[in-house]
């Protein structure tokens, strides 16, 4: 799923601030990933180069494949920022696939130049232990990205100690070697840590807004019931299963008279009035069907797998319901009914329009009641109305 189709439900002052959001961890996270390599790199070059200076490559021949080495790195992570920009709709993949990649490059380049340093002639002028170090450190913290903030810093902090642990017991390296690769190690999981926390972090908050966002578009903010897009939604899917299951029946309900709740008692008490309904209807219903708020007053009922006569008692015995309940100033008050059932080759229009047209014909004989909508024989081209044979029964 793309950020359009994600976003295309949203009003458009959400759509607008949505994108902005999107573009500014799009911006943080090729932040991070520069963040990532440069340091390393300055690391790296500062410690081939002091080695150089303490006269630990014997000959000026090998400095070449140091320099070689920090290029690769350099050209690491072009690739892997090329790639971000590219791929940047996606967070998911460029957060972590590029992250691995780009890891994975800086390896390959560290590798390539230690290797290229051990000419044959020369002779081991690295130390290879320091090199292996370095690598495992790396692995070990990029598979850790994966985990939870917690697991990370353990491992970080446990990469760290071991590797601590590893250089204080080599007793025939100078002290010098070893303070200095101790900072190494240090610098580097340091380095990793922050910036796997920052990734983490950047994907937990678009993960939170994502989860806002479907709240937003898919609960009626007054009810909590279904939002109307919901329902469309889903009686779009159970529609399309019900030819291989058992017709879907669908409720739609008006409160009666709402206007005068509005007028008499205000829009807050009209208000509350709705959301007592919501509850009663959710409450008071079947657990396998889906409320919602077709928009006003008036409600929707999905209930799957269910045939029309079975769908009408409901609707009886939640209209009694209603009728019933004693709500708060207003009294009483009541609900009027209309219930279609699906046929082959309806479209979610359709069945509407017809509980529709029963929900009228429920007003117009005088409101406080159930009518179901006669269901149409579906016809050879799979349209229902083909025959002209809709009509409403009471
Ligand atoms: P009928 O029995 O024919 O359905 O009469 P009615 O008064 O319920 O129908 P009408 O469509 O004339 O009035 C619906 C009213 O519902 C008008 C509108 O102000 C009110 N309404 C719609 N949405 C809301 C809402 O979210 N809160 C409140 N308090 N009122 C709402
Ligand atoms: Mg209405
Ligand atoms: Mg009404």
């Amino acid at each position: 799923m793309d950020d359009q189709s994600l976003f295309g439900a949203l009003s458009p002052t959400l759509r607008a601030g949505a994108t902005a959001q999107l573009a500014r961890e799009r911006a943080s996270r090729l932040a991070v990933l520069g963040w990532l390599a440069l340091p390393m790199m300055l690391l790296v070059l500062r410690i081939d180069l002091s080695r150089l200076h303490s006269g630990a490559f014997e000959e000026m021949r090998t400095f070449p494949f140091f320099v070689a080495s920090h290029v690769a790195i350099m050209l690491g992570a072009a690739p892997a920022i090329w790639l971000a920009v590219r791929r940047r709709d996606n967070p998911a993949y460029t957060n972590l696939f590029l992250q691995n990649t780009h890891v994975a490059l800086i390896l390959g380049g560290l590798l390539v130049g230690a290797l290229l340093a051990m000419g044959p002639e020369l002779g081991p002028v690295v130390d290879g232990r320091g090199r292996v170090q370095f690598t495992l450190a790396l692995i070990i913290a990029n598979l850790i990205y994966q985990l939870s903030a917690r697991v990370r810093y353990g491992f970080n902090f446990a990469t760290m100690v071991l590797s601590i642990a590893v250089l204080a017991g080599q007793a025939d390296s100078p002290a010098a070697a070893v303070s200095e690769r101790i900072i190494e190690t240090f610098v580097i999981t340091l380095i990793l840590a922050l910036a796997g926390g920052s990734m983490q972090w950047q994907r937990l908050r678009s993960i939170i807004i994502e989860q806002r966002l479907e709240e937003l578009t898919l609960t009626d903010g007054l009810t909590g019931v279904a939002s109307r897009l919901r329902v469309e939604q889903e009686l779009t899917e159970a529609i399309g299963r019900a030819p291989s299951h058992a017709p879907v029946s669908l409720i739609l309900l008006d409160v009666d008279r709402f206007k005068s709740i509005n007028d008499n008692y205000g829009h807050n008490v009209g208000d509350e009035v709705l959301r007592l309904l919501a509850r009663l209807l959710q409450d008071r219903g079947r657990r396998s069907d889906l409320v919602g708020r077709w928009g006003g007053e008036e409600f929707v009922i999905v209930c799957e797998g269910t045939k029309l006569d079975e769908a009408v008692t409901l609707a009886n015995l939640l209209r009694l319901r209603i009728a019933a309940h004693p709500f708060p100033s207003v009294g009483q008050c009541t609900a009027s009914f209309g219930v279609a059932e699906s046929v082959w080759g309806d479209t979610v229009l359709k069945l509407v329009d017809r509980a529709d047209q029963a929900l009228y014909a429920a007003k117009r004989e005088g409101r406080n009641r159930v009518v179901e909508a006669r269901t149409p024989r579906p016809s050879r081209t799979g349209d229902p109305y083909a025959d002209g044979n809709i009509s409403l029964t009471a």
